[in-house]
């Protein structure tokens, strides 16, 4: 006579899955230091892109520098995955926000850091939820030429900026004050391109 055992598996328990928080490095994978002007500056992305600096703004921190391409760009092309970003010990004017807490900033680490804002950008940073090895800034639909300015619109990563500031972008649709999505209607985020998930979250429950 045979027996026959039925070993039955535990049914498996029914849980949500848990949504799990995007924990990043507190070092960057490359260590850098924020270049000035153009005797300490080496290009992070050579033959990509790289960063002008405006001597004649004096010494220190200028902020008329900015970050131009280095050939031309097809729309939607990867400029560069976000791939030497780490935990921003606290949001800052070169923070990018990833996600709806209050500790969701990332630092670049990289002259993306030099991308300027504005309200008519050519670059579009995107930060897909919890998929932090695909985040990536990526030309917008109307590509960028050789020595092409790349820019983005900060409020589609900012939700309230630390250091808010008054537009010159010379941009038609130029808003103005820039002072983070939360200031701005959903209508006025979509018309500037990409708004991230966790800006419309954030809008969503506004
Ligand atoms: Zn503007």
């Amino acid at each position: 006579m045979t027996v026959t055992v039925n070993h039955v598996a535990p049914a498996p328990v029914a849980t949500a899955a848990p949504v799990k928080a995007v924990v990043l490095a507190a070092d960057a994978p490359v260590a850098y230091d924020k270049p000035y002007n153009n005797e300490t500056y080496k290009a992070t992305h050579p033959g990509r892109f790289h960063v002008v600096f405006d001597q004649s703004a004096g010494a220190g921190e200028s902020y008329s520098s900015k970050l131009v391409a280095d050939r031309d760009y097809a729309p939607g092309e990867t400029l560069a995955l976000l791939d030497n970003k780490s935990a921003a010990p606290v949001k800052a004017y070169s923070s990018v926000q990833y996600g709806a807490g209050p500790r969701d900033h990332l630092e670049l680490n990289s002259d993306l850091l030099f991308m300027n804002h504005s309200c008519a950008p050519t670059v579009e940073v995107s930060l897909p939820a919890r998929q932090p090895e695909r985040w990536e800034a990526r030309v917008g639909p109307a590509g960028v030429k050789k020595g092409g300015d790349l820019t983005f619109f900060y409020p589609s990563t900012e939700w309230d900026m630390a250091q808010g500031f008054t537009c010159s972008c010379g941009a038609k649709n130029c808003l103005g004050k820039i002072n983070g999505a939360k200031y701005l209607t959903l209508e006025q985020l979509e018309e500037r391109g990409l708004v991230n998930e966790h800006i419309r979250a954030l809008k969503a429950g506004q």
